[in-house]
């Protein structure tokens, strides 16, 4: 066996066929310089190569191959797009080479090909995978604020037609090996690695006869592009809406799918190598937008480093809950339990009545046969989820449970009422968590024999689908105490940020920020819908008048009496404006929200109209506020209140709040997060524009101090 520059081991077996392995340096295999020095002399030693019949590309690693190298990608700065554009040709031309070998040419895929992976993968004639969990195709680069770059676009357009890739370019679908073998992404599939290369080898052998196996689609004399090219008119149709169906999701504000759309168009009209060029140079200026820093910054390097336990106190030995107990099985309580027991953990699901905790078990059993009749879980798998969980009416049952998470109403005697009555049942070493969402946990932990066991463990609604969860340390809660606490949230498969206690912790007191000064802006007469319509123009999935609607403005009644009779009220700042809303539309006309009757909408068959009464009350249409100062006064709010948390260490990362910001708050996925917001909108200009605001609207705008801390240092928000 020979090797290239020790990365790509290269043997050439008695039947003339080389196997090429991907064994970089590093962890996994990525497209950085080591990748395409050791391409280029494959590529090259096997276009020389006497008696070659056929390359097989397999890879060393569990990963086939990971893709582009983002610290690169992040590095690329304006003003380096001429190399930058050369590399990616250089990229493109590797593959181009690989493709038109005269001989076939095989990708054996032993595990996860995603982006730059999948690329390669495209441009080999025949792709074989095992067909193993491990596997995962797809072209993911959308999700960050990038596009297929290495050809990706341009062979999927031209493999499965521009109508069934967009899914795959444009969402960033992904798909296991039986799936891709579905889609035609890939030709054939085996059960086990072991088979894997013979099997490659295999087909190279069974096509000696065959010239056209050397040959891609779109390298064959006369090729059609399956669904048509762009002037056809089934596509004409598609594309005349496309863009406009596209611009309504990213409202303007994401670069990369608009590119991608426009590269999959040109693909299927333009011929291959134009077509790739095109693609190249789309990808070269997507590299270089804020858009792709801020994405790139946030939803890799932070999510990982967040994943892999930054926040996690060291030297503690890893834990695993065996048996969990859930104290009530309403809403949240019946999700916790379902997305535990979906992991193997076995769930005690307790509620006041044997009634009411079989209902809340009935939501599992909701959810798995859903999948059972999506093909996405067998019968056994689902009876053996739902046997995990037992429902009981009995505190007795909770007997040996390494955690017991309180999911009860939102009332502080009830929440320690039962802490005292049940934390016995706990086991030696096990500890407490309370779902609360806006009870401080320190106050909480008072009612616990063993304060130091007690945390929160703050989930989002629906638990199955919201991939966050805040964890909140209470001024006694231990260091093991976290760490468990944090390897239950991974064992669970979710994200854990980990917050300081504080009143509404980070995500519902920032949360708070957005429907607070929304409020105060119809209040003062600004239109309630042009209020709602920027909320969503800024970014936010959902306008602030109707998320307040869904989320209930009868809760927030109900939080500001909580607080009250805990003498905590107005604790981050007065909310009058709020405070007058409450009183028109829940306690002077019983309107609490969507569910309770309406609030600041009617809902009705034809979707919602504003309720008369609210412009009656307040809209005054002499209000002349700039529609930017609209804007940054909901974004600007949040951005500030985050802030406010991370100065007085509510929160201990900038990665929590980044990635609690987008995954619990709804963020603009563009910015990165609330802090990362800043590093790209520029520091000084951000104290400048808080300034004005502050001027104009209120002391609530005043610039954090961190700011100016920062700005002194020279430093951004890391
Ligand atoms: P819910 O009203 O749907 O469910 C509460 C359940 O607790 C009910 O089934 C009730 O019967 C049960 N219960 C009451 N007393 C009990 C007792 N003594 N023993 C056992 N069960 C008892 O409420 P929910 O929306 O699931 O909220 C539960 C908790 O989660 C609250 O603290 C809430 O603030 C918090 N939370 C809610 C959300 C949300 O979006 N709804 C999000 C995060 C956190």
């Amino acid at each position: 066996m020979s090797s290239i520059n020790n990365v790509f081991e290269y043997e050439k077996d008695s039947q003339g066929i080389v196997t090429v392995t991907m064994n970089m340096t590093g962890p996994v295999n990525a497209m950085n310089a080591e990748y395409r020095d050791a391409m280029q002399a494959t590529i090259e030693k096997l276009q020389a190569e006497d008696g070659l019949t056929g390359v097989v590309i397999t890879s060393a690693k569990k990963v086939f191959f990971a893709g582009g190298d983002l610290n690169e990608l992040l590095a690329a700065k304006p003003g380096d797009e001429a190399a930058f554009f050369a590399m990616v040709e250089k990229i493109k031309s590797q593959l181009r080479a690989l493709e038109r070998l005269p001989v076939p040419v095989v990708a054996a895929i032993n595990g996860a090909a995603l982006g730059g992976g999948f690329e390669i993968c495209l441009a080999c004639n025949y792709r074989v995978a095992v067909d193993s969990p491990a596997v995962s195709l797809g072209l993911p680069e959308v999700s960050l604020g990038l596009l297929p770059g290495g050809g990706g676009i341009v062979r999927m357009v031209n493999l499965l037609g521009l109508e069934a890739a967009l899914p795959y370019l444009l969402e960033g679908k992904k798909a296991d090996a039986g799936r891709a073998l579905a889609a035609g992404l890939i030709h054939a599939t085996v059960a086990d690695q072991s088979q894997l290369v013979p099997a490659a080898k295999a087909w190279i052998a069974s096509q000696v006869d065959n010239p056209d196996a050397a040959l891609q689609p779109w390298d064959h004399k006369g090729h059609k592009i399956p669904g048509g090219s762009a002037g056809s008119p089934k596509l004409a149709q598609l594309l005349a809406i496309a863009p406009a169906m596209l611009a309504q999701k990213t409202r303007g504000l994401l670069p990369a799918p608009e590119k991608i759309l426009d590269c999959a168009v040109e693909a299927a009209r333009l011929d291959f190598d134009t077509a790739l060029r095109k693609e190249g140079r789309a990808f070269t200026e997507l590299v270089m937008t804020p858009e792709a820093k801020n994405m790139i910054t946030t939803f890799f390097f932070q999510l990982n480093k967040i994943n892999a336990g930054a926040s996690r106190p060291d030297n503690i030995a890893p834990h695993t809950v065996k048996k969990l107990g859930v104290l009530g099985a309403g809403m949240m309580g019946q999700g916790i339990a379902y997305v535990a027991a979906k992991v193997g953990i076995d769930v005690v699901l307790k509620d006041i009545s044997m009634a009411a905790a079989e209902k809340g078990k009935a939501y599992s059993a909701k959810l798995v046969e859903k999948q059972v009749a999506r093909g996405r879980l067998d019968l056994a798998g689902a009876e053996a989820l739902l046997a995990r969980i037992q429902p009981t009416e009995r505190d007795q049952d909770l007997a040996g449970c390494d955690l017991i998470i309180e999911a009860v109403f939102e009332q502080i005697d009830l929440k320690n009422k039962i802490t005292l009555g049940t934390e016995q049942y706990l086991s030696d070493d096990g500890f407490w968590g309370s779902n609360t969402s806006s009870l401080p946990i320190t106050q909480l932990a008072e009612a616990s024999a063993h304060p130091e066991k007690f945390i929160g463990i703050h989930f989002f609604s629906p638990v199955d689908k919201m991939p966050l969860v805040e964890i909140i340390c209470g001024k006694k809660t231990s260091d093991e105490t976290l760490a468990r606490a944090f390897d239950f949230v991974r064992q669970i498969k979710k994200t854990p940020i980990v917050v300081n206690d504080s009143l509404a912790f980070f995500t519902s007191r920032t949360f708070s920020t957005y429907l607070d000064e929304a409020a105060r802006m119809v209040v003062e007469g600004i239109h309630p819908v042009v209020v709602d319509n920027l909320g969503k123009a800024v970014g936010m999935p959902v306008g602030p008048l109707t998320v307040h609607d869904e989320v209930s403005l009868e809760l927030t009644r109900k939080i500001h009496q909580t607080w009250a009779d805990m003498g905590v009220e107005n604790q981050w700042g007065e909310h009058d404006a709020m405070a007058e809303i409450i009183k028109t539309l829940v306690v002077e006309h019983g309107r609490g929200g969507k569910h309770y009757n309406g609030g600041y909408f009617d809902y009705g068959d034809q979707g919602k109209t504003i309720w008369p009464g609210l412009l009656d009350k307040y809209f005054d249409g002499g209000n002349a506020t700039p529609e930017q100062d609209i804007k940054d006064r909901l974004l600007f709010r949040q951005v500030i209140e985050t802030l406010k948390c991370l100065e007085s260490g509510v929160l201990r990362s900038v990665a929590d709040a980044n990635i609690g910001s987008i995954m619990g708050i709804g963020a603009p996925v563009h910015t990165g997060g609330f802090v990362q917001f800043i590093n790209t909108y520029g520091l000084e200009r951000f104290r400048a524009r808080c300034a004005e605001l502050a001027d104009a609207y209120g002391e609530r705008f005043k610039c954090p101090a961190i700011v100016s801390e920062k700005i002194e240092r020279a430093e951004t928000f890391n």
